[in-house]
């Protein structure tokens, strides 16, 4: 059942040129994490490969799978992270302060997920809308916060603009990579925000990416590996700007790009600077991709060695937390319960079940101390000090981590 639709064009640009430089294999989808009947029955692959625009420099995936099989039931919360709950917190009044917003302003947060950056934005008074097609986080909302059951685009703007009316401020935080059909989506959003009004995404950026090796960020959901280059070429299409970019430390690092009708809001000095950057890093080259490529491939013989050695030794590995990322890294090292005994993982919503592709099982977080493996791989490794605080105990009675990304490293 490899029914993966073919991606004959650049999804920015249109241009047939795009060149693959990395394969990770057949791989399930990243957050089908399944239950203990779903592993006795066939579970679909699919390729997962990326590749490289030549006329616009866009990295994306080659191979994209249709959105309904991967966002219609969805078990990561932003809320399960208090590193994340306060990032999102932090830009909620970021936003506010930068734009002025009070009970007047509408946010419409696209891909709102649980709810908990529209929460933020609550507290200071905005009125709130959330948009996501997932109907189990839905459910689990208790915030009472509207949302939209839905994929964002030109139709869903209508029906927003139609009930809500329009938007002073958007943002879309982990969720514009996700889109295939970018024109419909900017359509929708020149017809949601209100005159002056911003959008605003928080998205992986391709320059750390590249400069981490961090191969697990590319899952079936990223269709798109964002840098400035690229984002300003997209908008300028529907006459809009990217007016302010910023680089932040969560997740290693990711991008947050400020997006305005063009003559609506000023080109701030920080979009030229960070395109002069990736040009400098070679962002807009081929070559670069290929040798991440190799770095990539270089790092699976390293670490299926390295993890092969400490259980000939006899040592007990488990993993510690099950995030989508986690899936890549389990799938294209080819690992399997008799390597991984298990993984912890602090959220409800995983646990009991497997993950996909490599069918191992997910169990509470407790687990790790009360079984005490010699190592644990720390696949959420971009929240090591978020682990490392919670799981201090399991340390200091002699367990240790293993951070696999970029090199492996032993805590
Ligand atoms: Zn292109």
């Amino acid at each position: 059942m490899n029914a993966a639709t073919s991606l004959p064009t650049c999804i920015v640009c249109r241009s047939p040129q795009v060149e693959e430089f990395l394969d990770l294999g057949a791989t399930a989808l990243a957050n089908n994490f399944l239950t203990a009947a779903e592993i006795e029955r066939d579970e679909p692959t699919y390729p997962l490969r990326v590749g490289f625009c030549h006329a616009c420099a866009h990295v994306q995936l080659t191979t994209p799978v249709p959105p309904a099989s991967m966002f219609q039931t969805y078990l990561y919360r932003s809320s399960a992270s208090t590193t994340l709950s306060d990032h999102l917190a932090d830009l909620a009044k970021t936003l506010v302060d930068r734009h002025h917003l009070g009970p007047n302003d509408l946010e419409v947060d696209i891909g709102c997920n649980d709810g908990t950056l529209l929460t933020a934005f609550r507290e200071h008074g905005v009125r709130t809308l959330g948009v996501d097609p997932a109907e189990n986080l839905a459910a689990l909302d208790e915030s009472g916060i509207e949302r939209y059951i839905g994929y964002f685009g030109d139709e869903t703007a209508r029906r927003i603009v139609e009930r809500w009316g329009r938007a002073s401020i958007a943002t879309a935080t982990n969720t514009f990579p996700h889109i295939p059909a970018l024109d419909d989506f900017v359509l929708g959003m020149d017809r949601l925000l209100e005159p002056g009004g911003t959008f605003v995404i928080e998205a992986h950026y391709l320059l750390d990416l590249i400069e981490q090796g961090a191969f697990d960020t590319v899952y079936h959901e990223h269709v798109s590996y964002w840098a400035v280059g690229p984002l300003i070429r997209l908008f300028d299409r529907f006459d809009m700007d990217v007016v302010r970019v910023e680089r932040l430390p969560i997740h290693h690092g990711q991008l947050r790009a400020s997006i305005q009708r063009r003559g609506e809001g000023a080109v701030d000095p920080s979009v030229p600077a960070l395109l002069e950057l990736e040009r400098s890093r070679g962002l807009d080259q081929f070559s670069t991709m290929q040798a991440f490529g190799d770095q990539v491939r270089r790092a699976k013989r390293d670490l299926t060695d390295a993890l092969a050695r400490l259980r000939r030794e006899g040592k007990r590995l488990a993993a510690y937390g099950a995030p989508a990322k986690g899936n890549t890294l389990l799938s294209y090292l080819e690992l399997d319960p008799d390597t991984i005994e298990y993984i912890a993982d602090r959220s409800t919503l995983k646990q009991g079940r497997f993950t996909p592709g490599t069918h191992i099982p997910v169990v509470p977080a407790e687990r790790l101390l009360e079984d005490q493996p010699d190592y644990a791989v720390l696949l959420a490794w971009n929240f090591e000090d978020e682990v490392l605080a919670q799981q201090a105990e399991y340390r200091r009675r002699g367990g240790r981590f293993l951070v696999p990304v970029p090199v492996l490293r032993e805590v």
